[in-house]
């Protein structure tokens, strides 16, 4: 079945809710491995005000959807509405995935495991190694929890303010060796000198500010450090081009946003996706938007 083509009475509902949501590049990537798969189903953006959060959810259980993705301001704000959490989205405190089983909402994050499931495919593994994060916002408590969930030795954040670090350091303490140290702290040069991996999890050198950059010392980072910047708008920012120039294997945000696309689509159908055609779709809409 092609984009454009019929849908029958059996198609299952799929969509995202976030507001503004016009943005949001899943209706591309979901669609386009929903037909690579050939599943009966379709996915739309729905635009949905705080106000109206809890009747939107009600209509789209009413109306038989068979799940949905969650983008911001609902990713908290959805919690209370659950019927069920799984564990990982309650260790991050946030829902990017719900799937709704015979009238009940499941709650899932699967933003965290994309971010693994991109590390993995270039050949990163977590396992007993040590990270540095840049910035304690929402991706990056997805990242940690990845992160520590996959056995990571060894977690130190880099802020510019460590009180909004705290709740983080509390939370993941119990599981993981793991400090939050502002950018200027000798022990943070410390941290850069051993990491095995640094993420950009800040918005620095994002579209349009793509002169930005995170204040790291590229001497301190060893070249054997993998570097993941979570931005994928611009495809190649500031940071991966000192990465780069410093000779380290880097990434962008891309394969986490489509790896956390094909887990959710995997949740709601049941069946191997290809996160390559996500990929593809995604350029493709990133292209037509310059
Ligand atoms: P967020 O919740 O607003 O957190 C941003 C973090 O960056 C905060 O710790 C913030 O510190 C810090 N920060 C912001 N501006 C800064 C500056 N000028 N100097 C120093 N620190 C600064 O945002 P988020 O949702 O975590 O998103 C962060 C980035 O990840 C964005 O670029 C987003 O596009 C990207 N992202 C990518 C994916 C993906 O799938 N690839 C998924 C989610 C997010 P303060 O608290 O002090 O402001």
């Amino acid at each position: 079945m092609g984009l454009g083509t019929m849908y029958t009475g059996k198609t299952k509902n799929l969509g995202i809710i976030g507001y503004p949501v016009a943005h949001s590049l899943s209706p591309a990537m979901q669609s386009a491995a929903i037909v690579d798969a050939g599943l009966d189903y379709r996915y739309i953006a729905m635009p949905v005000h705080p106000d109206a959060l809890a009747s939107a959810v009600e209509g789209l259980k009413a109306l038989n959807f068979r799940g949905f993705n969650v983008t911001i301001p609902h990713k908290v704000n959805l919690i209370p509405l659950l019927d069920d959490i799984d564990e990982d989205a309650k260790m991050i405190g946030a829902v990017n995935t719900v799937l709704i089983e015979a009238g009940k909402l499941i709650g899932y994050n699967t933003d965290s495991s994309g971010f693994i499931r991109s590390l993995r495919k270039n050949a990163f593994e977590p396992e007993g190694k040590s990270a540095v994060i840049l910035g304690a916002g929402g991706a990056a408590r997805a990242v940690l929890w990845g992160l520590i969930a996959s056995g990571m030795k060894s977690l130190t954040i880099g802020v510019r303010d460590c009180k909004k670090a705290q709740p983080l350091i509390s939370i993941f303490g119990k599981f993981i060796r793991i400090k939050a140290l502002y950018w200027d702290d000798p022990e943070f040069s410390e941290a850069l000198q051993t990491a095995d991996l640094l993420v950009n999890s800040t918005p620095l050198g994002m579209s349009p500010n793509t002169d930005a950059e995170p204040p790291v010392d590229w001497t301190l980072i060893r070249q054997e450090a993998f570097v993941s910047d979570l931005i994928y708008t611009p495809a190649e920012t500031a940071f991966l081009r000192a990465a780069k120039k410093n000779k380290n294997r880097c990434m962008n945000g891309e394969g986490m946003l489509v790896e956390q696309g094909a887990e959710a689509l995997e949740r709601w159908t049941g069946r191997k996706v290809r996160p390559e055609i996500m990929a593809r779709a995604l350029r493709d809409s990133l292209r037509c938007r310059a």
